[in-house]
């Protein structure tokens, strides 16, 4: 059977560099994690077929959690500790990702009508505590993978639920578009999670469009590093500028593209492009971004028109048509042009 890709939070470029630090409290833990990664990537090579993982279960309005403590190894998931009927527990990693995967499910039905990643039910399962200070966290085609983070660079991986409703819409979309991880539309997959993380976040706290961070992973670097999280998608390339992580490669509009063979082709950098384009699409339309923006861009990854091997443009034509289907010839399809143009990329 074929796997689907891992997707890890933790971008290879960011682990390289420290991995190639002087002082061992920095590149052990970046190094290990670097290993393990390029491990799991060997072992289950990109990717599944467009409705190739079955859909299981019976659509609930009602998510169906569990939560098992790794711990410190590296087998999964480790000992179950937490589900769904359970008090909380003592320990305030299992509540995190219990609670994470709760807002995940939540805007997914709420907004969406979508029940659970599958949109059949899918019971949700993540392990915590997983590894030796390991420094990220991953959907592995199954269930979610977190990290304690070394305690120096990176916090607990649970911590920022944009990280967590990012993972798991790569379960979303490897159920529905199936995003080649490669080049652009690996660079679309990393977006999608980017976009989707960041409303479960907005539902999750009340925000509107112009009261949200648009950041992802705030509250995930430690308190030594000069940054304020992994990316931004208000302002891409600005996220972070530190000695040790080095500075934030994103770029914001086609004009600074990067083409680079690492990180299957720049997918956590040139994501940067269309995370800008929904970010200036969600605050020119204003109010909730998961209304009107996040319908569009719903529409658009889960209507069975989107390639697997998409690229930008095709993304962006799909979002136009998914504007012009649900809204009419209104402001929506206006703004969604106009924010495609000001990232450089035809929409028409
Ligand atoms: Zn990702």
């Amino acid at each position: 059977m074929n796997k689907p890709a891992i997707c890890h939070v933790v971008p290879p470029h960011i682990l390289d560099r420290l991995a190639q630090h002087e002082d061992p409290v920095v590149y052990e833990p970046a190094r290990r994690t670097l290993e393990h990664d390029a491990q799991l990537r060997t072992q289950r090579r990109i990717t599944t077929v467009r409705g190739a993982a079955a859909p299981t279960g019976t659509p609930s309005d009602k998510p169906d959690r569990t939560i098992y403590d790794a711990g410190h190894l590296e087998a999964l998931p480790g000992r179950k500790v937490h589900s769904e009927s359970d008090q909380p527990s003592t320990d305030a990693t299992v509540n995190r990702a219990h609670a994470g995967l709760g807002a995940t499910f939540e805007l997914y039905l709420k907004a969406y009508g979508r029940h659970s990643i599958d949109d059949s039910g899918l019971p949700l399962i993540a392990s915590v505590h997983y590894g030796d200070k390991y420094d990220n966290a991953f959907w592995n085609g199954e269930q979610m993978v977190f990290g304690d983070g070394d305690g120096e660079l990176f916090l607990d991986f649970t911590l920022p639920v944009d990280v967590i409703g990012h993972e798991l819409t790569h379960g979303v979309t490897q159920y529905t578009a199936n995003l080649d991880y490669f080049g652009q539309s690996g660079a679309l997959n990393e977006s999608v999670s980017d976009v989707f993380g960041s409303l479960i976040k907005q539902y999750a706290l009340g925000q509107s469009a112009d009261r949200a961070d648009w950041l992802i992973g705030a509250g995930l670097l430690g308190p030594g590093i000069h940054g304020e999280a992994l990316r931004s998608m208000k302002a891409p390339g600005t996220a972070y500028d530190d000695p040790q992580l080095g500075k934030d490669p994103q770029p914001a509009t086609m004009d600074d593209y990067v083409r680079t063979s690492r990180d299957n082709g720049g997918v956590h950098i040139n994501s940067g492009i269309p995370n800008h384009a929904f970010y200036l699409l969600a605050t020119a339309l204003g109010g909730n971004a998961w209304e009107r923006a996040g319908k569009i861009w719903y529409a658009t990854l889960t209507g069975g028109e989107l390639d697997a091997n998409a690229q930008f443009a095709d993304f962006a034509r799909l979002t136009a048509a998914s504007a012009r289907s649900l809204f009419g010839d209104g402001d929506e399809i206006q703004a969604v042009l106009k924010a495609w143009s000001q990232v450089g990329v035809p929409a028409t």
